[in-house]
């Protein structure tokens, strides 16, 4: 495995993207092209040895569809990670990866070059590399699902600050006394421009209707999805369709302050709950335009992600060629 690669021959990395339920790889050459399709294998417990497993079966099914040399593996981890030691700092999601040195083990059960990442960077990472990103810098990728995750790309390389927990976009304050959020501050995007906060918010909306009413029309309060949401608003329900124009709001203040500070060559919004793009739209774009007009002159973009829950694996892939290519 552990060779040095020739671009010109068919050899690939491999790029792992972890999530909360499940991995996924993909092979990927260094031109971009993809060597084989995206392996999946889910988690049948939160356990480090059962994440390390699945990571291992998804890399040999990857590897069995690379004709050359696999140079390099890219992980990407829902996780706050300590670089360059590629250690687990706190993975909220899956809390038996805390203080997992991550890259050193997977290297061992590997035996081959690992580049580990914070998974909404990898996601930034690959949409850059291969998505709507390709050619704009700075960019700026958010992730709207469960929570809110970001990544940033500046001068072709993702932004890590000093320790590796920069673009924690999803922790910027949008609303001084607003929204409770997990991390333990107020107001967050997060707290009110992910699926739960738009829940949330179509709750609010809707408190004052009668429960027996509510259910008429909704079903019961615990089954109300975000998707489910989407689909009413599209339909033209006003609770619904306030609860988008509301995280629409949110993504606007918080967007503005990006630009204020990158001057990005576009801000692109990816995850579940960005499917819902007509949405979320028309008030992101009002918000925006009224706190940063300026700087959205001259070719700013604002764009829909186009890797869908592939950006993440891919990302992972062109880590790991680009820790292969400057080693
Ligand atoms: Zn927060």
């Amino acid at each position: 495995m552990n060779q040095t690669p020739d671009p010109t021959k068919s050899d690939a990395t491999i790029g792992i993207d972890v999530g909360g339920t499940g991995v996924r790889a993909v092979a990927v050459l260094a031109d971009g092209q993809r060597a084989g399709k995206v392996h999946r294998a889910p988690l049948k417990s939160r356990e480090r040895s059962e994440v390390l497993g699945r990571i291992v079966d998804v890399v040999a099914q990857a590897t069995a569809e690379v004709s050359g040399t696999v140079a390099g593996i890219g992980v990407g981890l829902p996780a706050f990670l300590e670089l360059p030691e590629g250690i687990v700092r706190l993975a909220p999601n899956l809390p038996e990866l805390n203080g997992w040195k991550a890259a050193e083990e997977l290297e061992t059960a590997l035996r081959c070059p690992v580049a580990v990442e914070n998974d909404a960077n990898a996601a930034a990472f690959g949409e850059h590399w291969l998505g709507v990103g390709a050619g704009r810098d700075p960019f700026l990728l958010l992730t709207l699902g469960t929570g809110v995750g970001g990544g940033i790309v500046l001068n072709g390389e993702v932004l890590h600050g000093r320790r590796g927990m920069a673009a924690e976009l999803g922790h910027i304050t949008v609303y001084p006394d607003g929204a409770p959020c997990g991390c333990g501050a107020r107001g967050c995007l997060e707290a009110h421009a992910s699926a739960t906060a738009i829940v949330r918010m179509f709750m609010e909306e809707t408190a004052r209707m009668e429960e027996a009413a509510f259910r008429e029309v909704y079903g019961p309060r615990e089954d109300v999805t975000a998707q489910a949401l989407a689909e009413l608003a599209a339909r033209g329900d006003t609770p619904a369709f306030t609860a988008f124009a509301r995280a629409g709001t949110a993504l606007g203040i918080a967007v503005g302050t990006l630009v204020h500070v990158f001057d990005p060559a576009a801000v692109a919004l990816g995850g579940n709950v960005a499917a819902a793009w007509d949405l979320l739209f028309p008030s992101l774009w009002e918000e925006l335009l009224a706190r940063a007009s300026l700087s959205l002159r001259d070719g700013f973009a604002l764009l829909p992600a186009s890797l869908g829950s592939d950006a993440g694996a891919v990302g992972a892939a062109g880590l790991a060629w680009r820790r292969v290519q400057t080693a």
